[in-house]
């Protein structure tokens, strides 16, 4: 009988601040001045109109971007703790094109991670685990796993209690959860 529980944690604004780090890529490139918290939809195209999606989009797929990113505030102990009592993977739907240098900044921002602790896929459902922490509610799904929805703009509509799922506004609340 498996006696560590599995934990799965997305990355893009669970761990780390991706959309803060977009947005402000965005406003820089192109004197837009828009706030991260006004971000309430997936499609962050939606909020720079003045922009085509491919200018939006592109930063994702620029490998230098990634190295901007930072973790979320008191993430890193509680991912510590969690990492030494349970089995944790990090699973994010990102780009083969941009992949090594996410995980390299990632293994940087928190260094008691390996590898081998990364899954790739767009489809988290195909993946068990008795946990899945996540913002992207679509990642929920048809998942075998129990969820904890980390609350963020985008999803802030969406409600978790109805769909079985545990909202949290930060590390915190899923210290409270799973530690
Ligand atoms: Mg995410």
């Amino acid at each position: 009988m498996r006696d560590k529980r599995i934990i799965l944690c997305d990355a893009d604004d669970t761990i780390e601040n991706l959309c803060q780090i977009w947005v402000t890529y965005l406003n820089r490139m192109y004197g837009t001045t828009v706030h991260s918290s006004e971000i309430v939809d997936w499609n962050v195209s939606l909020f720079f109109p003045s922009l085509t999606k491919e200018q939006v989009y592109d930063p994702i797929f620029n490998k230098n971007f990634w190295k901007e990113i930072n973790p979320i505030d008191g993430c890193y102990k509680v991912l510590e703790e969690i990492n030494k009592r349970d089995e944790l993977y990090i699973i994010t739907a990102t780009n083969y094109q941009t992949c090594d240098t996410k995980i390299e900044r990632i293994l940087e921002m928190y260094p008691f991670l390996k590898w081998s602790q990364f899954i790739i896929t767009e489809r988290k459902q195909l993946v068990y685990g008795d946990w899945l922490i996540d913002d992207g509610v679509h990642n929920f799904d048809g998942g075998v796993y129990k969820g904890i929805l980390m609350s963020q703009p985008h999803n802030k509509n969406f409600n978790a209690e109805e769909n079985g799922l545990i909202r949290v506004h930060g590390w915190d609340e899923i210290s409270k959860i799973l530690l």
